[in-house]
């Protein structure tokens, strides 16, 4: 049975405009189409059909805001042009482009899938998502993003914005119809206007983006509003609206101390391990998550705030106070001039660029 009639079957509500069928499925989809067309924001990854610029905006934008991702984007094409020229490049300084966005395994599986597309494909994206679901770090939404929107496939995605957008509409909280997964991803593919897929699915993201937002969303300027069913049930009260977001869990407080040694040029820093867990081989200042005990050829110069995940952490950096490095840290001599080459971590960035050394 189709999502939408196995909904309607289900709901014990007064009639609810959603899920549209017939006719007001075709007003939907317009009205929809009309509010991006006008409201959309204009970003760069929207103003092209190259399937290389689609994927490497959708691969920054997993885990990390729209405002972040913008000069790494910029950047990031200077460096790696096409799919060639990043297929080319030594991981490290793939590694190093990137540096600054975190989450490095998805530069690393992006580095992979350019080198599979560029051994196995001719160095062009294969044009369908069944195909492209089969290269390294390509999963079902971005395989359909880029289906979608480079190669006009009717094919629907489901990202977290499409997902709370759909369950609001349905009108979860009273009708007690959450949609699974699959239901979700079966009602997005048929609400899609298939004769414009790449702006609907975009539509649907922007419209969770900026308008049916976490928390209290902005249903006056919401160009589905008639067809919303939590609209309908709740007749706009406030109230009920606040239980659509799960209270989030309280941020973990950790402490760490860094060392920031500098000899004759050099500076010392450490590689984490390649089987590391959390950036695998990048490069960051020696630390450690205990108070040093009597560091005496260092002083405290500056304590920073760093977030990762739901940890955010006190870091205290240490710097050497005295030409005496034999008690320096573990770790190597690194060239100050060669540091903006190597892969490095966003703290030890964020520390390196307070004291003006990148
Ligand atoms: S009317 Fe409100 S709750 Fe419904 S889809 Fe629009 S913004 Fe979301």
């Amino acid at each position: 049975m189709l999502v939408s009639k196995s909904i309607t079957a289900e709901r014990s509500l007064a009639a609810s405009p959603f899920p549209p069928n017939g006719q007001s499925l075709g007003a939907f989809r317009r009205a929809l189409l009309r509010w991006y067309d006008h409201h959309h924001r204009h970003l760069p990854w929207r103003e092209t059909r190259d399937p290389y610029r689609i994927w490497l905006s959708e691969i920054m934008l997993q885990q990390t805001r729209v405002a972040a991702v913008l000069e790494h984007y910029r950047i990031f094409l200077q460096r790696f042009p096409n799919i060639q020229s990043l297929a080319a490049a030594s991981e490290d300084t793939v590694l190093s482009a990137w540096s600054g966005l975190g989450y490095y395994r998805r530069a690393r599986m992006l580095h992979r899938c350019a080198q599979r597309i560029a051994k196995q494909h001719g160095g062009c994206f294969p044009p369908d998502s069944k195909a492209l679901i089969a290269l390294p770090g390509i999963g079902r939404y971005t395989a359909a993003a880029i289906a979608s929107i480079a190669f006009d496939e009717p094919v629907a995605v489901v990202d977290g914005n499409v997902e709370r957008v759909l369950q609001r509409l349905v009108g979860k909280e009273r009708t007690a119809i959450a949609l699974t997964t699959p239901q979700t991803w079966q009602l997005a593919q048929e609400l899609l206007a298939t004769s414009r897929p790449g702006d609907f699915n975009q539509a649907m993201m922007e419209l969770g983006a900026t308008v049916c937002v976490p928390g209290e969303p902005r249903c006056a300027f919401c160009p589905v509003r008639k067809w919303c069913g939590t609209i309908a049930q709740e007749n706009g009260a406030p109230s009920a609206r606040g239980m659509l977001k799960p209270p989030s869990a309280p941020p973990i407080k950790k402490k760490l101390w860094c060392w920031l040694s500098l000899r004759n040029g050099d500076i010392r820093l450490v590689q984490r391990p390649r089987e590391a867990s959390l950036m695998p081989g990048m490069w960051e200042l020696p630390q450690s998550a205990e108070a040093p005990p009597a560091w005496k050829t260092a002083s405290h110069w500056r304590t920073f705030r760093h977030s990762i995940t739901i940890t955010n952490y006190t870091v205290h950096v240490l710097r050497s106070i005295r030409a005496d490095h034999s008690a320096a840290p573990r770790g190597k001599w690194i060239a100050l001039d060669s540091v903006s080459q190597l892969p490095i971590t966003g703290l030890t960035r964020k520390i390196l660029k307070a004291d003006g050394i990148i």
